[in-house]
């Protein structure tokens, strides 16, 4: 066995006996793991170097309590927590996640995955990741503003523009990041603007950055096709999930003239041949705050599923953008079967790794997470950009900086594909050049 190999896998071996009870970033460490063996042969430096094993370490990991009252009077205790993975590119940057599943596994596999994709963009952040097990649905505005200020009341003393900078992930967008980023201004009496992101635009927020993740998944998916002659006009997708990642996806399909027909939340999912009407889906999930079943009983010729699997639903292309391992083998051999081409994942690890598998062995075009929704972040490297000079600069710029990114990014990954040996295998190509970024910043700091 090549020596690459042989370290691979013992790397591996020290993953899993340090991670007990983490599958979910074990399997993210793992899936990188399978992709990094022809970079060491390439650069045995790295493997003198032990940089996987350093990499696989947060550099610090914070757990905390988060005490808040509820509008009945009743003490609510949640935890929250922050992993400051990998800062040798620059400072922690990712988002917090506000659901009740988050545990230290889940918030762990979001900073590794985070580490290669911010590297990939080419904007100078570390990676990092953060949240909380508190659920914000059904609880007032009041109930969410206290928690976050609880929150953000430990939390503030390990942030800083130039320390770590989170941003919205699952449960956390505007409202709460207005709440965050006023108790950290209370706190530090310090208007610090490039401390979080994705703030509102008439307070240091950035144009494009709530579109970003979306969209930038778009713009991927359009390069990839591109590549093999096509696109995504006149084609028909099926997205999943109904927040941040799945509405501007579908805005940007429907504007290079493809058709969403599904949206969904985790008590069902949506189908409307016609396209789905975007301005509906935002009263009802934004300013409602309510579920998507509700969109189906108001728009004509739209039907809900409950509790079904929107990947039952024939496209062409598909875009998870709920939730990690939410597509699985047997949604996989139902979409090939159903004749998608192009999957791109929008959220982080939807798809599992067996399904990921059989999707590249038929051939159809796989984007992984880190490469396809790397567009969030590299926003929000442009709205701290725009902080430090005090700068605002306008939708279509910043859009155009987004698709340059994106373009980047994409050839990248495509690039590092054809130079380890599989031309088109966005998985082996993201990883490896995402990988080969942070592994020359690591070397050439020291063993730090
Ligand atoms: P939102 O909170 O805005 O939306 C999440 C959506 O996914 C909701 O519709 C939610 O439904 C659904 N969902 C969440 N968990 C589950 C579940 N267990 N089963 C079924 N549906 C579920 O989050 P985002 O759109 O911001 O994030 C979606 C994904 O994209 C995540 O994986 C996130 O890490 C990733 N991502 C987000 C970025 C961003 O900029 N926001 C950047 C890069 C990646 P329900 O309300 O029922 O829970």
């Amino acid at each position: 066995m090549p020596k690459s190999q042989t370290h691979v896998n013992e790397i591996a071996e020290i993953a899993l006996a340090r991670n007990p009870g983490e599958p979910e970033f074990l399997q993210a460490v793992y899936e990188v793991l399978e992709s990094v063996a022809p970079v060491l042969d390439e650069h045995p430096e790295f493997l003198d170097a032990r940089l996987l094993e350093r990499l696989i370490e947060p550099e610090r990991q914070i757990m905390f309590r988060v005490p808040w009252v509820d509008d009945a009077n009743t003490v609510r205790v949640n935890r929250g927590f922050r992993v400051q993975f990998n800062s040798a590119l620059g400072p922690y940057k990712g988002g917090l996640r506000f659901h009740s599943s988050v545990n230290l596994s889940i918030v762990k596999f979001l900073g590794f995955e985070q580490i290669f994709k911010n590297s990939l963009t080419g904007q100078a952040i570390g990676g990092g990741k953060g949240g909380s097990d508190f659920d914000p649905h059904g609880r007032s505005d009041g109930e969410v503003m206290r928690f976050c200020q609880s929150f953000m009341t430990e939390l503030f003393r390990h942030l800083g523009e130039h320390t770590d900078v989170p941003a919205g992930d699952i449960g956390v967008g505007g409202r709460e990041i207005g709440y965050l980023f006023g108790q950290y201004r209370r706190l530090t009496n310090r208007h610090e603007s490039g401390v979080l992101t994705g703030k509102g635009t008439g307070w240091g927020g950035a144009e494009v950055r709530n579109e970003a993740t979306g969209y930038g998944a778009v713009f991927f998916a359009e390069r990839m096709l591109a590549r093999t002659g096509s696109s995504v006009a006149g084609r028909t997708a099926i997205v999943s999930g109904s927040g941040n990642v799945a509405t501007f996806v579908i805005e940007k399909l429907r504007q290079l003239g493809a058709t969403a027909i599904t949206v969904s939340d985790s008590s069902g999912y949506v189908v409307d041949e016609a396209g789905i009407d975007l301005e509906l889906l935002r009263q009802i999930k934004e300013v409602e705050r309510g579920r998507v079943s509700e969109y189906a009983e108001r728009r004509p010729g739209a039907r809900f599923v409950a509790k079904g699997n929107v990947w039952e639903v024939p496209a062409d292309l598909a875009f998870p953008c709920a939730t990690q391992n939410e597509l699985l083998l047997a949604d996989a051999q139902r979409l090939i079967a159903n004749g998608v081409s192009l999957v791109a994942e929008g959220a982080n690890m939807p798809v599992v790794p067996d399904a990921v598998h059989l999707f590249q062995e038929a051939g159809v075009l796989f984007a992984p997470g880190k490469a396809a929704n790397a567009g969030g972040v590299a926003a929000s490297s442009l709205e701290m950009s725009q902080n430090a000079a005090r700068q605002s600069w306008t939708f279509g710029d910043s859009e155009e900086r987004l698709r340059a990114i994106m373009c980047h990014v994409h050839d990248s990954a495509y690039e590092a594909s054809e130079r380890y040996g599989k031309p088109g295998d966005y998985v082996l190509g993201a990883n490896s050049a995402g990988f080969v970024g942070v592994a020359e910043a690591m070397l050439a700091q020291g063993v730090v």
